[in-house]
């Protein structure tokens, strides 16, 4: 069942690890089925040699309906942001290093870029530490958020989503290149420049032009 999705879901995750975003077998992809079910990735497999049957099938609560591999140990804080997120429907977890690093010596990454404000729709929060595969990694990242696209988890990684794959993975890469900047810019040890709510909001507003028709 859902071959094309969890094809999808195997590509998306090879996308991470060219993008940098993860290595091995870190991190991993949950999808939202329109039944409501969740589609995760299996726990500690290579992505390079994953197949269609190592997805494993959930329901809400947690209890598997199909595979025979072991969901991702991280399962049930995915389970919990879905509960709570009603709007998403796919997660990408990950450890990219730029946003690590972020989180060793900020608390926010302000939206003070112009492709922060388009592909993750604002400031994006850094979590208080949660030791990870538990619920709480979950509850930390939902008490977080603050309607962008992701959160970073302090000490560990990030929590991208989105409607779909193809956000949620923007989202993902366009974050770890925005701490990538905003980082370089710390270093100088100069004042780092703040964008305004107006300019934010002036910055968000459609505009009708970009991409293709
Ligand atoms: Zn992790």
């Amino acid at each position: 069942m859902y071959n094309i999705e969890r094809q999808q879901m195997i590509d998306c995750a090879r996308a991470m690890q060219q993008h940098g975003l993860i290595v091995m077998s870190g991190g991993n992809v949950s999808r939202r089925m329109p039944c409501g079910n969740i589609l995760v990735t299996p726990s500690a497999m290579s992505y390079d040699t994953m197949c269609l049957e190592d997805l494993v099938l959930m329901d809400p609560e947690g209890r598997i309906l199909e595979g025979t591999r072991r969901p991702s140990s991280d399962h049930r804080a995915l389970l919990y942001i879905f509960r709570h997120m009603p709007h998403i429907n796919v997660i990408l977890h990950t450890h990219q290093p730029y946003a690590v690093s972020l989180s060793l010596v900020a608390d926010e990454l302000p939206a003070c870029t112009t492709t922060l404000i388009d592909e993750l729709q604002g400031a994006v929060p850094v979590a208080p530490f949660t030791p990870s595969s538990e619920e709480g990694m979950g509850v930390a990242a939902v008490s977080a958020a603050t309607g962008s696209l992701a959160v970073i988890l302090k000490h560990h990684g990030v929590m991208a989503w989105g409607k779909d794959i193809s956000q949620a993975l923007s989202a993902a890469v366009y974050l770890e290149d925005a701490c990538k900047g905003y980082l370089a810019a710390l270093a100088t040890g100069l004042p780092v420049a703040r964008l305004s709510e107006e300019q934010i909001a002036e910055e968000s507003r459609e505009r009708g032009y970009y991409g293709q028709p």
